[in-house]
């Protein structure tokens, strides 16, 4: 059972979230020019990368608020967890 540090509500057991995918993935800006390229690359293109990643997920039972979390892929160790707006340096 994996726990996650909600920044909102504290530490809850890991079936009170839904995976959101890569957080790491940037939208293009608006109003801006985008090739066919760049939008398939956001929309379906995703590494699948082994070792530490920076992951959306949603707190759906608690606060429902998207939070970011640092998570091993392969060991599933939890890291760090941020709010959806925080930096990641
Ligand atoms: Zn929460």
């Amino acid at each position: 059972m994996l726990y996650i540090n909600c920044p909102h509500c504290g530490m809850r057991s890991q079936n009170e979230f839904s995976y959101g995918g890569d957080a790491s993935v940037k939208r293009p800006e608006l109003n801006k020019e985008v090739s066919d390229e760049e939008w398939d690359n956001f929309v379906y293109n995703r590494k699948s990368l082994r070792g530490k990643h920076l992951e959306l997920w949603q707190h759906i039972s608690g606060c429902r608020q998207w939070i970011k979390v640092e998570r091993d892929t392969a060991t599933h160790a939890i890291f760090r967890t941020f709010k959806a707006d925080e930096e990641v340096a």
